[in-house]
């Protein structure tokens, strides 16, 4: 299953500026509105289109951008997981090949730097092996090197492999899922189920 000609020219287009009218983008991309609105429709419900939001500079208003590398001992992937959902500062959390996560952490003074690394140092089972201050951001592209001419392959939300044939839909919280089998599906509702828990937890939380 790929996404067709027109959608992947929807989304070069809304990379480059996601405030545009769909009309606007019809024109662009060279489809009527009607078939812009529907096809947005339909890449905003699979979670392909995350959302529009503002990006800020964090730089020009006073914040500062570290990464964390985080090593865990057995278990404590989940207890990791929370931890970073607690603390607003992390806004990143990224499981590298081999074991290692990446954390990104942005701060506005340097005491939040040692308020964030304690936080993580006391928890058993965590610890933090390297801390980097990003000094400049060189080059920062948000988005995504889409070919024009190469369709892209969807694949299960599960499993991560290109999806043959029909996909096995789950409809859930107003949006389509696209799995390639039945038990992928069914693995992937267990834990879209326990994530969906957890950040009902954090929201009660804040
Ligand atoms: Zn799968």
């Amino acid at each position: 299953m790929k996404l067709d000609e027109t959608e992947l020219k929807m989304l070069i287009e809304l990379q480059k500026e996601g405030r545009q009218s769909r009309r606007i983008l019809a024109d662009k991309v060279g489809v009527s509105t009607p078939t812009v609105s529907s096809k947005l429709e339909k890449l905003e419900n699979m979670g392909i289109i995350e959302g529009f939001r503002v990006e800020l500079d964090h730089s020009k208003i006073g914040f500062q951008k570290y990464y964390l590398k985080v090593e865990i001992e057995g278990d404590m992937e989940e207890g990791l997981r929370k931890l970073v959902d607690s603390h607003k500062r992390f806004r990143a959390l990224e499981k590298l090949e081999g074991g290692p996560y990446l954390l990104t952490l942005f701060v506005n003074h340097f005491n939040q730097v040692d308020e964030a690394t304690t936080l993580i140092e006391e928890e058993e089972g965590v610890k933090i092996s390297d801390l980097w201050r990003v000094q400049e951001e060189e080059k920062k592209v948000p988005w995504l090197p889409l070919d024009e001419n190469v369709p892209l392959d969807i694949n299960c939300y599960y499993c991560n492999k290109p999806i043959k044939g029909e996909p096995v839909k789950w409809k859930k919280d107003g949006k389509e899922h696209y799995l390639c089998c039945s038990s992928c599906k069914e693995l992937y509702e267990e834990k879209y189920e326990r994530l969906q828990k957890r950040k009902k937890e954090m929201r009660e939380k804040e």
